[in-house]
């Protein structure tokens, strides 16, 4: 059997990140994707903000990756020509009783080191955006937006640069946990089996499934799994803001929003439906609850305005009850198994954070 270094499972915006900062580092590398081109799962279908790091609890690993993740990702767009924009965004209570909770939220992102966040009185707010409803507001000057393919493409090319080697329709079926190694075997056009030093499962929304398939690996370090979907809807009217626009989160996500793509034209999500099997199909009739939620800040949308956009699925660990996840980043230390790491929830803000994941993947490898 051949003997390679290092096999990662999934080409999505992390596994890319991995599959490049390893390389970068001297490992050999081999990409596994079952599907035929890079990045054609949740990476592709999420909201490309490059967010601040202001929501999640202090301390957790999405607060911290996210963080340093923000910084590493403009540092890296802007050396590699990666479209982006520093949007800025705007955190708006619409009702009374939501003013005191932008304070919290302020609280919140400066225990995550994110100390920028500037609150406005209504009249602040609506002189930087006047079409905007609201009785105050938090600005966070550093949310901005990314184009994910250019990001996804970037990657790609330095970690071939460094000499990975991509193979599609080339899904990870199963592994064993052998002494010196895992032993693997790959389906699709060219099966074969290989034993490396190093597996890497990225494989995002089938990152459990793949975990369980793995012989050796202690099934009750494997979380359960769950899918939300988050539906998009497009606008055909233009857009009057020039921030994002983002109400107080609500319980299991951060409520409709209001994004912009990089030639400043409106999308709205997602929202959030617990389903059962993946489907990406957008249901005209939620565009019924979009109007009600998104005219609490923008009062003047025009009727008939949104059009079914877009799907992806936000890999919950947690059940809906929950809702609030961290990312799951397994190594030898957490399930006892050498030169296996699992991504477990890689949930928003992983596009974000996908650069620092990848360093505390390359620094568990040393561990
Ligand atoms: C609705 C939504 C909105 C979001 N918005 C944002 C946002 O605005 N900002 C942000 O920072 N993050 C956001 N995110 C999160 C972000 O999109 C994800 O965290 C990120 O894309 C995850 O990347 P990944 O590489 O882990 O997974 P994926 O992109 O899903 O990649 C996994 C890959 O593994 C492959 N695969 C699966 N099984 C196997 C196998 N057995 N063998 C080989 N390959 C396999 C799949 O084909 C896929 O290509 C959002 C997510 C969702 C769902």
């Amino acid at each position: 059997m051949d003997q390679v270094d290092c096999i990662v499972a999934g080409a999505g915006v992390v596994g890319l990140a991995i599959a490049r900062r390893l390389a970068r580092s001297g490992r050999e590398v081999i990409v596994l994707e079952e599907a035929e081109a890079i990045g054609t799962g949740t990476s592709s279908r999420n909201s490309e903000v490059i967010h601040a790091g202001i929501y999640y609890a202090a301390g957790s690993m999405m607060a911290r990756m996210c963080v340093s993740g923000k910084a590493a990702l403009y540092d890296y767009s802007r050396d590699h020509h990666v479209p982006h924009r520093n949007f800025g965004k705007l955190i708006v209570a619409t009702r009374p009783d939501e003013v005191d909770k932008l304070q919290s939220i302020k609280a919140r992102a400066e225990a995550n080191g994110v100390g920028d966040l500037q609150l406005l009185s209504d009249k602040a707010a609506c002189t930087l955006e006047p079409a905007l409803n609201c009785e105050a507001a938090l600005l966070s000057p550093s949310t901005g937006i990314v184009d994910s393919h250019a990001l996804m493409l970037s990657l790609r090319g330095e970690a071939e640069a460094a000499g990975a080697v991509f193979a599609f329709h080339a899904p990870l079926l199963q592994a064993r946990v052998r002494g010196s190694g895992i032993e693997i075997d790959v389906g699709g056009e060219a099966p074969m089996s290989l034993k490396c030093r190093l597996l890497i499962n990225a494989a995002g929304l089938a990152a459990t499934t793949l975990a369980r398939r793995i012989d050796g690996m202690p099934l009750d370090r494997i979380p359960p799994a769950y899918l939300a979907k988050g539906n998009y809807f497009s606008c055909s009217a233009r857009s009057p803001f020039s921030h994002l626009i983002y109400p107080v989160p609500e319980p299991g996500g951060l409520g409709v929003h209001l994004t912009l793509d990089l030639a400043g034209q409106a999308k709205f999500g997602p929202d959030v439906e617990w389903i059962d099997s993946v489907d990406y199909v957008v249901d005209p009739q939620r565009a019924n609850r979009f109007y009600p939620a998104i005219r609490r800040y923008w009062p003047g949308l025009p009727d008939g305005a949104l059009m079914p956009g877009y799907a992806g699925i936000r890999p919950k660990i947690v059940p809906p009850a929950v809702a609030v996840q961290d990312f799951v980043i397994q190594g030898p230390r957490e399930h006892g198994v050498t030169g296996l790491i699992n991504l477990f929830g890689i949930e928003s803000p992983g596009l974000t954070s996908c650069l620092a994941i990848a360093d505390h993947v390359a620094d568990l490898t040393q561990a």
